[in-house]
């Protein structure tokens, strides 16, 4: 080591796209902190699973050492399992953590959890309760730790037990919206058996400029709303479904009469692939009720395949969000203060409705049957709910405030400012 090397920080994302935007927002975020440090992403070509990526991190760890003084590896959390790689160059290596505090919350306690019983959660049919965390339905953790006899298990386990090896936990949320999950965390209530490592909430970091890319038909259309009138559907990177729920959804939002912008997509098809753009065009006269888009053309429009959601999101028109959860996009809701309806579909979305609904009082829950089918009466009345009762007023109310406190925690001297401060000096010792 030369005292001349400049210094350096590694990032390692996972290549899940929610996941990849906020890592490069926390690189850029890095730097505006400590403009001098370089900071390398790391791109691997092998799976993403398991030790299979560890030989090329290693390798490019040691190479990138030649040149810099690498102060940090952060890693996503799902690519825990380079941990080891960072401990044995000796290089601090640390966790970011893309969903809220209330799920690492969770997280952390979950092997404590798995020592409590022999079950799986999907068996169980009771609620738990965890550390700093509304008491939570066995039924609503993710599909992955639902049953211990599936691979994913085992994978959220071992990362688990990761989290005391880590120099430190960068988790994209803000102290104001999770304070109870982060007292529970920086208590060590949630890893009582070991060390809990600092967590450094840095958030809300989302992608503010994206926007122009693509399609803008949409924004158009929402200039000639009127203010706050109009209920953006969108459903993540993933969200998918079938003709019968689309169709529901449609009956749904028409009864109830609201304005509304519903990003369509194809239903899934028999193809594996997880790629969105994979897909063909949807054809939307014959994936929705006759006669639908003419009669609802008035109040609606309904975009093919993706929107610009941050700019949708932050357009005047736009009063309500129906979410599948999915954490940047409650991220993207709360910065600009438009208040949502829960639909959870996959991943940890369950567990982030509860949070919503229950700690953070800023959605309504959609409520879906027990093979997850949601009907269009539910649609009709909580559409109708948020846009127009005392408790849709109550949660934009709350919503409001919540994005009063994103932009204070991300001004001079507000708390995620200071954490990302605290983070960057203690790289400087
Ligand atoms: N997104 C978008 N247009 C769409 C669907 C998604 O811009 O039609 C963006 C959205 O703004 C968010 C990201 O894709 O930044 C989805 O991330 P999120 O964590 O909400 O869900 P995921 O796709 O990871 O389930």
């Amino acid at each position: 080591e030369s005292p001349a090397m400049d210094d350096a920080v590694v990032m390692f994302p996972s290549p899940a796209i929610g996941h990849f935007i906020s890592m490069v927002e926390l690189g850029k975020l890095i730097l505006t902190f400590q403009p001098s440090l370089s900071i390398h992403i790391l791109i691997v070509s092998a799976p993403y699973i398991l030790h299979l990526s560890n030989p090329h991190v290693h390798q490019a760890l040691l190479s990138i050492s030649k040149t810099h003084k690498i102060k940090a590896f952060i890693m996503d959390f799902f690519c825990f399992f380079s941990l080891s790689i960072a401990s044995q160059l000796n290089i601090p290596g640390y966790f970011f953590f893309t969903s809220g505090a209330g799920c690492l919350a969770a997280s952390m306690y979950f092997p404590t959890l798995h020592q409590t019983t022999t079950k799986s959660f999907k068996d169980m049919n009771t609620f738990l309760n965890l550390p700093g965390i509304p008491p939570i339905s066995s039924s609503n953790f993710s599909s992955a730790v639902s049953d211990r006899n599936n691979k994913a298990y085992e994978y959220f386990l071992d990362m688990a037990y990761c989290f005391p090896k880590s120099a430190g936990v960068i988790v994209n949320t803000f102290a104001v919206l999770e304070a109870r999950a982060l007292k529970a965390i920086s208590d060590g209530l949630c890893i009582p058996d070991s060390t809990t490592p600092p967590a450094y909430c840095t958030g809300p970091l989302i992608v503010t400029n994206n926007q122009t890319d693509g399609d803008t038909e949409c924004l158009n259309w929402l200039e000639s709303q009127p203010s706050q009138s109009v209920i953006f559907l969108c459903f993540g990177s993933l969200g998918l479904f079938s003709m019968e729920q689309l169709r529901e959804i449609a009956s749904g939002l028409e009864r109830s009469g609201q304005r509304f912008l519903w990003v369509v997509r194809n239903p899934p098809s028999d193809s594996e692939s997880l790629d969105i753009s994979a897909l063909p065009e949807p054809d939307l006269n014959s994936l929705l009720p006759d006669g639908f888009l003419d009669r609802t053309k008035e109040k609606g429009l309904v975009v093919k395949s993706w929107a610009p959601q941050v700019a949708v999101l932050n357009h005047k028109s736009v009063g309500g969000f129906v979410t599948h959860c999915g954490w940047n996009s409650v991220l993207e809701a709360v910065s600009a203060g438009v208040p949502m309806v829960a639909w959870p579909l996959y991943a940890e979305q369950k567990f982030n409705r509860l949070m919503l609904v229950e700690e953070m009082k800023i959605a309504l829950p959609m409520k879906e049957d027990e093979n997850g089918f949601v009907t269009g009466l539910e649609v009709e009345k909580r559409v109708n709910e948020l846009m127009q009762s005392d408790s849709g007023k109550s949660v934009r109310e709350r919503t409001i405030a919540m994005k009063n406190a994103a932009t204070a925690a991300l001004s001079e001297g507000g708390s995620s400012r200071v954490a990302m401060s605290r983070l960057v000096e203690s790289w400087k010792h």
